[in-house]
């Protein structure tokens, strides 16, 4: 299939952002956009890259009742003298074919995909800020479009991509989040989509984030909704722990996401002798190494913040400090070997990085 591209007129096209310190996330999109419909009996058709719109659906669109809805979350990157990098853009575009069997939506060809990001990109390319840390964010969508209530899995689709500038994520250096343990309230369920980029996981996900949010923490810290009592992830990251000379995270079990930057954070890790463990890390097992000073450090791991190191830990009715306080030394090193990557500043070992122009 082709993709076919209608430019937006000149005089219809943004002003982009002047100050790259002011870019924040998600707040600032680029000109054009990709869609792409689904109709049963036709498959995909008609993929175009066109002027960013308002989307038309009928207000019975199946997406709007019953959360049919999936999406990815990456980012190009500008390099020096002019080269634009991708990040495994393979595992998002896999992952998202993943979710979309799960909610029993249709596959879109990995190939297809690739191209229309490439495609997009370099039409955008002049949005892609230059500033250290700063990024084009990429946000690729499916939705149920078709105009029909009754619960069963929707005839019609739309897959789009947008994307927009955004900023860095520590301007000012890192600062360690504060986390909240909640014991009340699950994101994910065995069985569930907890392994998906379903739009209704983060809607179920807001009301315990809020009652951190008001007790002053950052993010909440997701344990196992069987027993309560494993660590899952952290907010919409994956979670990582320090302790004595091992990282250890959460096993892929299909409660958690498996997310691109967790894998890169373990092959890392590994190249450089680490011993990585993916096991079922209890609270009380935390709360044992805390004390006894094993618990060296916490991160969070994915797209938006690379690393995000954890300063400390709420849990029932106490804080509990992680490190004082500071950013750990694995954590720092994780951080700074990935954003190097990716902006094509060091080896790529791993062949991680695409450069999709020079
Ligand atoms: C997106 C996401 C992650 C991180 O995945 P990355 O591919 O590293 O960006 C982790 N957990 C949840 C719930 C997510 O939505």
């Amino acid at each position: 299939m082709e993709i076919k591209v209608i430019q937006a007129a000149a005089e219809k096209r943004k002003t982009k952002p002047t100050d790259e310190a002011k870019l924040g996330f998600g707040k600032i999109f680029t000109d054009h956009f990709f869609t792409m419909p689904y109709h049963a009996g036709r498959s995909w058709h008609d993929p175009l890259i066109e002027p960013c719109r308002p989307l038309q659906l009928d207000p019975t669109a199946m997406c709007l009742h019953y959360a049919q809805e999936i999406f990815e979350g990456m980012k190009a990157y500008r390099g020096k003298d002019g080269a634009i990098f991708l990040f495994r853009p393979t595992e998002n575009i896999r992952r998202m074919n993943v979710s979309a069997e799960r909610l029993c939506m249709p596959q879109v060809d990995e190939n297809l995909f690739l191209e229309a990001l490439t495609k997009l990109i370099l039409l955008e390319k002049d949005w892609i800020p230059h500033g250290s840390g700063t990024s084009l964010y990429i946000r690729p969508t499916m939705i149920a479009t078709e105009p029909a209530l009754g619960v069963h899995p929707a005839n019609e689709y739309l897959f789009f991509i947008i994307m927009g500038p955004v900023g860095a994520y520590y301007p000012e250096g890192f600062s360690p989040t504060k986390i909240f343990v909640t014991e009340e309230y699950s994101r994910s369920a065995p069985g569930g989509t907890g392994y998906c980029k379903a739009g209704g996981n983060y809607a179920a996900s807001l009301y315990a984030s809020e009652i951190a949010k008001k007790m002053g923490y950052t993010q909440v810290l997701w344990l196992d909704s069987v027993e309560r009592k494993y660590v899952e992830e952290v907010g919409t990251s994956n979670m990582f722990f320090v302790i004595g000379d091992e990282l250890i995270t959460a096993p892929l079990m299909g409660t958690i996401l498996p997310g691109v930057t967790r894998d890169s954070v373990i092959r890392l890790a590994k190249s450089w002798g680490v011993k990585v463990v993916e096991r079922r890390l209890s609270m009380d097992e935390v709360m044992d190494t805390i004390a006894n000073g094993a618990l060296r450090e916490a991160f969070a791991s994915g797209t938006a913040a690379i690393v995000s190191p954890i300063g400390l830990i709420y849990y029932r009715g106490r804080e509990y400090p992680i490190n004082e306080g500071k950013t750990g030394s694995l954590t720092e090193r994780l951080y700074n070997e990935i954003l190097q990557i990716q902006y094509g500043q060091k080896d790529d070992p791993f062949g991680w990085r695409i450069k999709i122009a020079d």
